[in-house]
């Protein structure tokens, strides 16, 4: 048995991370060295690798990581990540912690909870479900329903159709939004928050 030094104990705690389960939403700590974790409430695989999606996968992902849907490819399933970046198309329902960027035209049929937003340039994105998050920035053109806790930044190309109710709505000269435009106090963002998210951690299929 080897003996730790209190200086060696606070390290490792220092080098642990908070992970929380996809499962029973309960965290724990985890080694950032580790590349995937068992819940020590529910049991869940956990992993923490970058996945890519080349052409066609139906069983969904779930992982810490960060996820990459190339250009061509379907991800049939749905998707539970840190940063999301899709070329391709995502059939199913998505989680991210951090950003999801969508950077090719597509029809979002499922809800979509994100921190942060991204539409690239030349993409027409349709969200069929309202989508609740932190910051957004509109590079290209979104049709929806959105609300946002932060920043909702619409870009010098970006195009918007549809409802916004956000804190902060910036366009710049060039930008559009075409719709029905609200300024919303934090405290009513984060009860539309609520229900959105709740809407969001309903059944997959
Ligand atoms: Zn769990």
């Amino acid at each position: 048995m080897t003996t730790r030094t209190r200086t060696q104990l606070l390290r490792e705690e220092e080098a642990r991370e908070e992970v929380s389960c996809f499962n029973c939403a309960k965290s724990h700590k985890v080694s950032r060295s580790a590349d995937s974790t068992i819940c020590p409430y529910c049991s869940t695989y956990i992993g923490f690798g970058d996945v890519e999606i080349r052409e066609q996968r139906t069983s969904e992902v779930r992982t810490h990581g960060d996820v990459l849907v190339k250009k061509g490819a379907t991800l049939v399933g749905g998707v539970s990540c840190r940063n999301l970046k899709v070329y391709g198309k995502v059939l199913g329902r998505i989680r991210c912690t951090e950003q999801a960027a969508f950077l090719a035209s597509s029809r979002v049929l499922r809800p979509v909870s994100c921190g942060r937003l991204l539409i690239g340039k030349k993409a027409k994105l349709h969200f069929s479900h309202p989508i609740t998050v932190e910051e957004a920035e509109i590079r290209g053109e979104a049709h929806g329903e959105f609300t946002c806790l932060g920043r909702f930044h619409v870009g010098k190309r970006g195009m918007v159709y549809g409802a916004v109710a956000a804190k902060a709505i910036v366009v710049d000269a060039g930008g559009c939004m075409v719709g029905e435009l609200r300024i919303i106090k934090e405290r009513e963002a984060i009860r539309r928050f609520g229900r959105t998210l709740a809407e969001a951690e309903g059944p997959t299929s």
